[in-house]
């Protein structure tokens, strides 16, 4: 009896563990369908998508490119430009923490997977590639929103993409298609996330983060900066 109570004590370690491991999963799938997240398939997707904030890959090296980033004088929506006709805004800036948008289909499911995607605004692409996680496919544009001599610098970030049309280091013109509309393959329903930065450069991060600092409320900043002078 003496020599089986080691053997018992690691089988019922190992039921232990079996049984919190499982616990553990379902209450991460609890959570990500509470949190609503991104439009998503798979309620475990959401998962996917803050496991990419510690993958370097997506640091965009501006430095390179901004002496030939033009000066962006107007903005528009980058599906449906003007104004986002036949497209919604599933998930705004700052729901669930979310620091960008999420831009559908109004037919909703994926009628809207391969629609063409335009950049917001005059810029110079710093980033095109897929970084996979749950972001897949990314593009980042640099805009000058100040003068050539006066230069203040902002980037839109465009992810999920099915393919991209954009390559790096090439100038782009305001609603130039830079891409087409992806669903990760069926991680997600076809959406756009588009996040527009104050602070360039920075690694790709999550998609969510309660500090809001360097992100800015995309729809608010096209309303804003329609036409400049
Ligand atoms: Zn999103």
């Amino acid at each position: 009896m003496d020599n089986l109570s080691p053997l018992k004590s690691i089988m019922v370690f190992v039921l232990l563990v079996i049984v919190a491991a499982g616990f553990l999963l379902v209450s991460d799938i609890t959570r990500g369908d509470k949190a609503g997240g991104e439009v998503f398939q798979s309620k475990a997707s959401r998962h996917n998508l803050i496991g990419v904030v510690l993958n370097p890959e997506g640091q965009a090296p501006v430095n390179l490119y901004l002496a030939k980033c033009p000066v962006a004088r107007a903005f528009d929506f980058p599906v449906g430009p003007p104004n986002a006709k036949g497209y919604y805004n599933a998930q705004p800036f700052g729901k669930n923490n979310h620091v960008g948008e999420d831009w559908n289909g109004r037919k909703g499911g994926n009628s809207d997977l391969g629609d063409p995607i335009y950049s917001i605004a005059d810029g110079i692409v710093v980033f095109a590639d897929d970084i996979g996680g749950g972001w897949g496919n990314v593009v980042r544009i640099c805009h000058n929103v100040g003068t050539r001599a006066k230069p203040v610098y902002i980037e839109s970030v465009y992810g999920h993409l099915k393919d991209m049309a954009a390559k790096k280091g090439k100038i782009v013109k305001k609603g130039q298609k830079i891409g087409t509309m992806g669903n990760l393959d069926e991680l997600y329903y076809a959406h756009l996330h588009l996040e527009i930065r104050s602070n360039i450069g920075r690694s790709i991060g999550g998609g969510y983060s309660k500090d809001k600092t360097g992100f800015l409320n995309p729809t608010v900043f096209i309303k804003t900066h329609r036409k400049m002078k």
